[in-house]
């Protein structure tokens, strides 16, 4: 049987491996190999530079029901907000005045906004020399359509995980095809498409979670985000056990050595769940962050789990604090947009 220094080599050297072997890394104790073989890798082909991608969450109001989700539109314990396009656009000025090269537009699946208003927004941002990534869920083509036609660049639907049953279980109501089905859309529609992982859903195994992997390479996703579960209140999963920061670790190396090309954030939820969570997400694969560039008073309000919003209240605090992690790594700020190498 190949060791599991073995293992890595060959997922390093060809960047393919089957469910079976990834399972095997993800569930033996040593991780170091993995880790700095993802270094390695994410060094020789995406460089030192750390994208900053300025998050808006425009809206908590969802239609969705996901169980694991404090944003869940059953969840009366959280007080809804929508920012009017005016608010959304001074936000952006601001996150550009802070250098960032992209605005990413987040909300629930909030069916308030209109098309017509959503692509009015790409179309201003657009003209403030920015990429512009959308993350508001599950749509028709032709919005898609549109909203690419108005300038949007990226999209990020995260299928949270593969397997059919257990996306049925946490998602009542919702199709797993058509959640497939508008990745595949998105990706024929020339978006840069983002998907990824919730780690640590009840239920969910490692063949699980390697099944994902394979997923995303499959779909060759242009980002791919992983983060851990974490147990939000007024949720049917309030008591569940959540999320392990080193399976998320695990998963991000694996998805860079599969796709040494992907953009790949240290996510909002791996820095809540540990506290040196940016430095360890960048040092296993990682070369973005996502500083929130939203309002404070709406911050805390956006509680897809509880503590997201309340380590900083200041968006310049957060970009102190992400400047000291990349110096303290030898990183850098990306001066570009930040697309995908290669494309
Ligand atoms: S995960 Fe997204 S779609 Fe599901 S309830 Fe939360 S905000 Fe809505």
């Amino acid at each position: 049987m190949q060791t599991i220094t073995d293992l890595v080599k060959v997922l390093e050297e060809a960047q393919a491996l089957d469910q079976a072997g990834l399972t095997r890394l993800l569930t033996a104790p040593e991780a170091i190999p993995l880790y700095h073989a993802a270094d390695r890798v994410r060094k020789r082909y995406v460089g030192d530079e750390v994208h900053l991608r300025g998050l808006i969450e425009f809206s908590n109001y969802c239609r969705r029901g996901c169980l694991y989700c404090g944003l869940r539109a059953g969840n009366t314990q959280i007080r809804r907000y929508r920012m009017t396009p005016a608010e959304i656009l001074t936000r952006a000025r601001y996150a550009v005045g802070q250098g960032l090269k992209t605005v990413v537009l987040q909300s629930g699946e909030d069916p308030h906004y209109t098309v017509e208003e959503l692509c009015d927004i790409v179309r201003t941002l657009k003209k403030m020399d920015v990429a512009v990534t959308l993350s508001i869920g599950e749509r028709s083509k032709d919005t898609y359509a549109a909203l690419k036609e108005a300038g949007a660049d990226r999209f990020l639907l995260r299928i949270e995980t593969s397997n059919e049953q257990l996306y049925a279980r946490m998602h009542p109501g919702m199709s797993y095809q058509n959640r497939v089905n508008c990745l595949y859309t998105l990706k024929e529609l020339g978006y840069e498409t983002g998907t990824g992982s919730l780690v640590g859903l009840p239920g969910q195994t490692p063949a699980m979670l390697a099944a994902d992997l394979v997923f995303f390479k499959a779909l060759d996703a242009d980002m791919i985000g992983i983060g851990p579960f974490i147990p939000s209140p007024g949720t049917p999963l309030d008591h569940a056990a959540g999320g392990e920061v080193e399976t998320v670790l695990k998963m991000m190396a694996l998805a860079r050595l599969l796709m040494p090309e992907i953009n790949m954030p240290a996510t909002t939820a791996l820095s809540v769940k540990d506290r040196d969570g940016y430095r360890k997400g960048l040092s296993c694969g990682a070369n973005v962050i996502m500083p929130n560039m939203g309002l404070s008073e709406y911050k805390k309000l956006y509680a897809v789990y509880p503590g997201k919003g309340e380590g900083f209240a200041r968006s310049d605090e957060q970009m102190v604090k992400i400047q000291t992690v990349l110096q303290k790594l030898g990183r850098k700020v990306g001066q570009g947009y930040g697309f995908r190498v290669g494309r």
